[in-house]
């Protein structure tokens, strides 16, 4: 038994060592990523319920790793996060997501997303030089800032501070901000009072349970009344079925993102989806 338990011991402690040589490969090896062009970015449609048009695309970064395939970035982000190389990662994100919605501007006309969504982690926020960079990104690339939304989570802004003095600085500009997962973090409703915000990004995991029997919609519909009575956009996200699709519209939703409408792609599909409106 003694044994036993040495042994276990001797995994445990090895096994950690594993995760923690594990987490520096990562970041050294996503530092060779941004410089030979295995990231990329895959685009989601964001589309109208009542006309089917799509209306934004949420950019989400992806990673082709030589040796390990697709690594996902629920991943790598939060490590990236903890050491800092998400201030590269996320300028890369920023400069590649404004190149190409600038390149449908131009070549897509009235067809090209009137928005592009790009995710913008707490450790960029907290940088007093932020608001800057991205100034400096719309410039270089002639996009207009209307036509830029960053996602925002709510522990991001949570804490205060420079955080809130960044998105202000970026509301500012003209930009649009949205609360990505909106009901998952802390003091969601609070949060609204201080920080400027334009469009709620309600979590899937209110929209899942939807259209099941019971109380599971009651937070679906509890939220876009806070978006309607606050005057500001809200987005259902993880929208899979055609069903939740349609109970989100009956609850006051109009626009939505997920599977149903489109997955993350390098080159997504912009053609108008079934309306919902001329139901009834
Ligand atoms: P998120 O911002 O909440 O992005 C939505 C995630 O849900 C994406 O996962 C997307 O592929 C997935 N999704 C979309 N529709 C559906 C659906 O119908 N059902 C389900 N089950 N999932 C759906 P992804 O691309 O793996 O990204 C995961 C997270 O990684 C993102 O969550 C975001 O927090 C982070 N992330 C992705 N790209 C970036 C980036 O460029 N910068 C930063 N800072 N974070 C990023
Ligand atoms: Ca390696
Ligand atoms: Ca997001
Ligand atoms: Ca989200």
């Amino acid at each position: 038994a003694k044994r036993a338990r040495n042994g276990r011991q001797h995994w445990y402690a090895a096994h950690l060592d594993d995760e923690a040589g594990e987490r520096l490969e990562l970041i050294e090896d996503l530092r060779v990523a941004l410089e030979t062009g295995q990231l990329s970015l895959a685009y989601q449609p964001i589309v109208s319920l009542p006309d089917g048009r799509v209306v934004a695309v949420e950019a989400l970064i992806r990673w082709q790793h030589p040796v390990r395939g697709a690594v996902s970035p629920a991943a790598f982000i939060p490590i990236a996060e903890q050491t800092g190389i998400i201030l590269e990662v996320g300028a890369w994100v920023l400069r590649t997501a404004c190149v190409q919605a600038v390149t449908w501007r131009d070549t897509l006309g009235a067809e090209a997303p009137g928005r592009v969504s790009v995710n913008v982690s707490a450790r960029q926020l907290a940088e007093p030089g932020f608001a800057d960079l991205v100034a400096s990104v719309l410039a270089w690339t002639g996009l207009d800032a209307h036509h830029l939304v960053l996602e925002v989570t709510e522990t991001a802004v949570f804490g205060g501070g420079q955080a809130v003095r960044t998105v202000q600085e970026l509301h500012e500009l003209g930009i649009k901000i949205a609360l990505d997962d909106f009901g998952t973090g802390h003091s969601s409703l609070g949060l609204l009072q201080t920080v400027p915000v334009d469009i709620l990004k309600v979590d899937k995991s209110f929209v899942e349970t939807i259209t099941m029997a019971g109380r599971h919609a009651v937070i679906a519909s509890a939220l876009i009344q806070v978006s309607q009575g606050l005057g500001l956009s809200a987005v259902a996200e993880g929208v899979e079925t055609a069903e939740q699709a349609a109970e989100l519209y009956r609850l006051g939703y109009r626009m939505a993102q997920g599977f149903h409408f489109g997955r993350p792609a390098a080159e997504p599909d912009f053609t108008r989806r079934m309306p919902l409106a001329v139901a009834g």
